[in-house]
């Protein structure tokens, strides 16, 4: 595959996916989401892959899905329902949940702005190391929708803050991530390649098939108490709001849309 936004090395039994669009702060254009996919499918069945870092270059970790004029032809521009649910079943939710399941230990490291879509590159790691400037937000809730397709931030920042998050579309530091368990670790922003690669070199001394089971008892623990189902049905409530939303203002899910709704709505109530 050719690879224009995505760097993909291994060294010492450690891959290196690099999302490489910093001039669109990282945004997930389909041609972004694909190369993705084939670097995490690489480093699977490479034998001599143990460890994945997935990382990103430039300020920030990654703007979320790409919903400006830079997006693909071939991505869905009309609302249409059927393949609108199709096109996010497989390449937004899909993607992050198997990459999740990728058998081998993997480590994210964030630094910037880690927005809405941001989470669903960071999440399906198995670690988190973040910089001292990282901050995650989901504030998608502007855009009818609650919350991004991968709906695991109830798993990942607890359910009242979660709901916090949802409900304000505010961020959390790195810091505060660092203390709700979201995040293993902070580090000095200068520091962050380093301190990545230095765990994940760390963690490839060891067995690969115990790693491998580690990592399987403590997602099926997750699954056993509910994530993977959990997700799967909210991922209908999140179309729900597309489609409500579409209905609404007419067109694709967009936030311009809702805020021309909501303008109409503050209008109407005035009136
Ligand atoms: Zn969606």
């Amino acid at each position: 595959m050719d690879l224009d936004h995505v760097l993909y090395e291994v060294t010492d039994g450690v891959a290196v996916i690099t999302l490489n669009r910093p001039e669109a702060a990282n945004a997930q254009s389909r041609k972004v989401l694909e190369e993705l996919d084939g670097c995490w499918k690489s480093a699977d069945h490479d034998p001599a892959v143990k460890v994945i870092v997935f990382r990103s270059n430039g300020k920030h970790f990654s703007a979320g899905h790409d919903m400006s004029s830079t997006r693909d032809s071939s991505e869905p521009v009309e609302w249409h329902a059927d393949s609108y649910y199709d096109w996010e079943t497989r390449h937004y939710l899909g993607y992050a949940k198997s990459w999740r399941s990728v058998p081998k230990p993997s480590i994210a490291a964030v630094q910037g702005k880690c927005i809405a879509a941001g989470l669903m590159l960071c999440w399906p790691c198995d670690l988190i190391v973040a910089s001292d400037n990282a901050q995650f937000s989901d504030p998608v809730l502007a855009m009818g929708i609650c919350g991004v397709e991968l709906h695991a931030h109830a798993w990942e920042f607890g359910p009242r803050k979660a709901k916090e998050l949802l409900f304000t579309g505010e961020a959390i530091t790195a810091q505060q991530a660092e203390q709700i368990g979201m995040v293993n670790r902070v580090v000095p922003l200068e520091e962050l390649q380093e301190a990545t690669i230095n765990l994940a070199r760390k963690i490839a001394r060891n067995d690969a098939f115990a790693l491998r089971m580690a990592k399987r008892a403590v997602n099926q623990t997750m699954d056993i108490q509910g994530y993977t189902n959990a997700i799967d049905s909210i991922f209908d409530m999140h179309h729900f709001g597309h489609a409500r939303a579409a209905l609404v203002t007419g067109g694709i899910p967009s936030l311009a849309g809702l805020r021309a709704m909501q303008d109409k709505g503050k209008a109407r109530s005035k009136g």
